[in-house]
C-alpha cells in the first residue's frame, strides 16, 4: 500500500486519485486541519497528527506500506514569515517524525514534495535543478532543510527518495471530481475565477513594475493532475531500483499575471475588473522552471500544457464548488 500523507488536500488528492486509477491501494493519512472530507473518494482514511508518533506507528503496524508520499504541509509563504514555528514544527519535525517511523518499520521509498521556493531569487531563468537554493521565506527553508535531511537519511539508512519542486499548481481534476479549495484563498487563478463569479468585486494585480515585458510577475503554471502524474513515474523510478534524485516540475512556460487574468476572460467569457496595487512582499519578478531533467529520467510530459487548458479546468470545478 502507498501511505499519501495529505491525501485530503489540493495536490494530495489529485495524486491519490491517480494512484488509484493506477491499481495502488492506498491510505490517505491526513489531521483533516486544511483538508477536505469530500475529497477523500480513494482509499482508507486515518486521521492522524503526523506530530503524534505513536498514532503514526499503530498505522505504519496496522498496514504494510510499501512507500510514502508526503504532501502534509503548510503552504502560505506569508504566513510562515510571521508565525515561522508552525511552519518549522509542521513541515520539518513532523517530516523528521514521518521519516522516524519510516526508518523503524523498514520503508525506504518516498516522493517528497518540495517547491521551487526553495530556490529563492532566481539568477537564471529558467532555473534548473543545479540552480542555488538559497531560500528567503521560513516556507521555503523548511522544504529546503528537508531535502537536505533526505540527502543524509539517504547516505546512512538505505533510503531513496525522489524530491519534486513544484512551480505554480494550478487548474483541477479534468473529471470534476476535486479541485483547488483553500481557506484563505491566496491564489491567483481561483481569486481571478471568484472575480469572474462575482464572488469578489475584481482581481488585484500586485505590482505592475517589474522587470517584465507588462510589469506585472511571471509565473510557471503546472496543471495538478500532471503533477500527480509526476508523483507516480517517480514512485515506478523508485520501486524500479532508481536512485534518489530531485526533480523540478513546470511547464517551462512563464505568463505574466496580466496574461492569466486576459486568458480567463477569454475562458469564462465574463468581465472581470483587475484593480492595480503594490507588490506582495517577497514575490521574485519571474519563477519559471526547467523540467527537461523530469522529462528525461522519468518520461513525463505534461499534458494539460496550455494555459487555458490550465484554467477551464480550474474554472468547470470553480462552478461547481460554488
Ligand atoms: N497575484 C496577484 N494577485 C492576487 C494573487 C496573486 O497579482 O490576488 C500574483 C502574485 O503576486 C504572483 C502570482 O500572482 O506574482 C502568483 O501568485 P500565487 O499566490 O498564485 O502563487 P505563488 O507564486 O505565490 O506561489
Amino acid at each position: 500500500m502507498i501511505l499519501v500523507t495529505g491525501g485530503a488536500g489540493y495536490i494530495g488528492s489529485h495524486a491519490n486519485k491517480e494512484l488509484n486509477s493506477a491499481g495502488y491501494e492506498t491510505v490517505v493519512l491526513d489531521n483533516m486541519s486544511y483538508g477536505h472530507e469530500d475529497f477523500l473518494k480513494w482509499g482508507v482514511l486515518e486521521k492522524v497528527d503526523l506530530a503524534d508518533l505513536e498514532s503514526l506507528r499503530n498505522v505504519f503496524q496496522k498496514y504494510k506500506i510499501d512507500a510514502v508520499m508526503h504532501f502534509a504541509a503548510f503552504t502560505y509563504v506569508g504566513e510562515s514569515v510571521e508565525d515561522p514555528q508552525k511552519y518549522y514544527l509542521n513541515n520539518l519535525r513532523n517530516t523528521l517524525n514521518l521519516l522516524q517511523v519510516m526508518n523503524e518499520f523498514k520503508v525506504r521509498k518516498l516522493v517528497f514534495s518540495s517547491t521551487c521556493a526553495t530556490y529563492g531569487n532566481p539568477q537564471e531563468i529558467p532555473i534548473t535543478e543545479t540552480h542555488p537554493q538559497n531560500p528567503i521565506s521560513p516556507y521555503g527553508k523548511g522544504k529546503f532543510m528537508v531535502e537536505k535531511v533526505l540527502e543524509d537519511y539517504s547516505a546512512a539508512y538505505g533510503l531513496c527518495y525522489v524530491s519534486l519542486r513544484y512551480f505554480n499548481a494550478a487548474g483541477a481534476d479534468p473529471e470534476g471530481d476535486i479541485g483547488e479549495r483553500h481557506n484563505p484563498e491566496t491564489h491567483l487563478i481561483p481569486l481571478i475565477l471568484d472575480a469572474a463569479m462575482g464572488k469578489r468585486e475584481d482581481i488585484k494585480i500586485f505590482g505592475t513594475d517589474y522587470p517584465t515585458p507588462d510589469g506585472t510577475c511571471i509565473r510557471d503554471y503546472i496543471h495538478v493532475t500532471d503533477l500527480a502524474d509526476a508523483h507516480i513515474k517517480a514512485l515506478k523510478y523508485l520501486e524500479n531500483g532508481g536512485k534518489s534524485e530531485v526533480f523540478n516540475l513546470g511547464n517551462g512556460n512563464g505568463f505574466s499575471v496580466r496574461e492569466v487574468i486576459e486568458e480567463a476572460r477569454k475562458v469564462t467569457g465574463k468581465k472581470i475588473k483587475a484593480t492595480e496595487t503594490v507588490r506582495r512582499p517577497g514575490d521574485p519578478p519571474i519563477l519559471v522552471g526547467s523540467s527537461d531533467k523530469a522529462r528525461k529520467i522519468l518520461k513525463w510530459k505534461p499534458k494539460y500544457d496550455d494555459l487555458s487548458q490550465i484554467i477551464s479546468t480550474a474554472w468547470e470545478w470553480h462552478k461547481k464548488d460554488n
